[in-house]
């Protein structure tokens, strides 16, 4: 069964208000404490500057110069049997110490460190303010499926004529794209997340045996990168498998049981390399 923390939607909402690049790590550092089962609310991410001047006027923060103001910053609190633990010696518990050393780990800096501010978390980047939209780095999104649930969720957007690349139990670049093509074609929210609506939408669709994609198999021909090694390099980067084709010196990327995942696998290729490769259908004793 999947386990979800107690303030999971404050949660995330909290970590929205972050900027782009403290969000993305720390989304990551969330999805760790998801997968190790550290129940956490965290409870304060941006703070106004008016809120900053109470703070400060209060004696709960020393400086204006605080990283909260720039999203650079996060505060959390131990979560036990759903109720806080304030307490700073609760902070040197596992398993909330290791998730403060995991924090560090990606590049936070732990205010329990610091020894008088232990629920605080702060994203240096490249120092204060630095953390704009300019230098966005997309955030992962934050997956609360156990690995059965994964397995079954592929296997579904498989029968649905989606290529998850690979039933693996693995919530990855693949299942993603499969669930955003769903998600676009049923005229859903396209985030990438199998939630409950998507879910329900799947079941639906299973039961009229709908189909959602165009099962077949399928390459995207790649030979125009001019090299064998340069296109399976460009495949690569895209978090696709290249392989060189039997008979002659072209490489293609790896084999799609989707129409939809090659047209995507195809359009990626073209955002990033201004090239339109061919997508062929075949069959593999051919
Ligand atoms: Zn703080």
């Amino acid at each position: 069964m999947s386990w979800t923390p107690t303030y999971h939607k404050r949660n995330l909402g909290n970590l929205d208000d972050l900027a782009p690049n403290t969000k993305a790590q720390a989304m990551k550092w969330y999805q760790y404490c998801l997968d190790n089962k550290i129940d956490v609310l965290i409870y304060e991410t941006i703070r106004t500057v008016a809120k900053q001047r109470e703070n400060v006027k209060s004696g709960a923060s020393e400086t204006m110069k605080s990283y909260h103001l720039v999203g650079q910053a996060l505060d959390f609190v131990p979560i036990k049997d759903g109720k806080p633990l304030w307490g700073k010696a609760d902070y040197a518990k596992r398993p909330f110490l290791t998730a403060i050393e995991y924090a560090e780990k990606i590049g936070f800096e732990s205010g329990y460190r610091w020894g008088w501010d232990a629920p605080h978390l702060q994203y240096n980047y490249k120092g204060y303010g630095t953390d704009k939209a300019l230098t966005v780095a997309a955030a992962t999104p934050i997956n609360v499926m156990s690995k059965e649930e994964v397995l079954a969720l592929q296997q579904n957007l498989s029968k649905l004529g989606l290529d998850t690349n690979g039933i693996d139990g693995i919530y990855g670049k693949g299942t993603t794209n499969a669930v955003m093509i769903l998600q676009r074609r049923t005229e859903l929210v396209i985030d990438g997340i199998a939630g409950k609506t998507t879910l329900d939408k799947i079941d639906q669709l299973l039961e009229k045996k709908s189909l959602v994609g165009t099962p077949g198999t399928f390459r995207v021909v790649t030979g125009t990168f001019g090299t064998p090694e340069a296109a399976e390099a460009a495949a690569k980067e895209l978090g696709f498998n290249a392989r060189k084709g039997a008979k002659d010196n072209r490489v293609y990327t790896g084999v799609f049981t989707s129409l939809e995942s090659a047209e995507e696998a195809r359009a990626l290729i073209n955002a990033k390399f201004g090239l339109n490769p061919k997508i062929k259908s075949y069959n593999e004793s051919a």
